[in-house]
């Protein structure tokens, strides 16, 4: 372990979301819920000097573990991270994110036209492109800004 992982302390148990790309370590606290209500305990490092990426960004959260929801999303905008799950101060495992090819429930569509955005309960679906996302409904195309669409609890 470099000294680099080491400037944000360890953790007892709880989830490190490592090497996400430099300046998106807000969005993944907003498709992880986490606006400092709701109790737990995050440490966030922003714009760490990293070997591989220059530099990077890293969130540590206490006491969670992740849904495959929010790591489908969390692909989607930070393609390079690594997911550590931490018990006893260790990693207990280490997942690396694969691109879905499709979301589903997760981003809102925005297109208000969209049967999505309507009153019925449609669950979005969207099919994930090299560049960005497609809505399977009305096939409007996101390609920049994924996390203003999340509608993940
Ligand atoms: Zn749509």
């Amino acid at each position: 372990m470099s000294d680099h992982q080491l400037r944000v302390s360890k953790i007892p148990r709880g989830t490190v979301i490592d090497h996400i790309r430099a300046g998106q370590a807000l969005n993944v606290l907003a498709i992880l819920g986490i606006d400092g209500e709701s109790g737990e305990t995050v440490s966030v490092g922003m714009n760490i000097p990293s070997d591989r990426m220059g530099h990077k960004d890293i969130v540590k959260v206490e006491d969670r573990e992740l849904s495959q929801d929010e790591v489908d999303v969390l692909s989607l905008i930070a393609p390079e991270a690594t997911i550590n799950i931490i018990r006893e101060y260790e990693v207990a495992e280490k997942q690396y994110l694969e691109r879905p090819e499709r979301v589903v429930g997760v981003l809102s569509c925005p297109n208000h036209n969209c049967i999505t955005n309507a009153d019925e309960p449609v669950e979005t679906k969207f099919d994930v492109l090299d560049d960005g996302v497609r809505c399977e409904y009305c096939d409007t195309i996101v390609r920049e800004d994924l996390a203003a669409h999340i509608a993940v609890e």
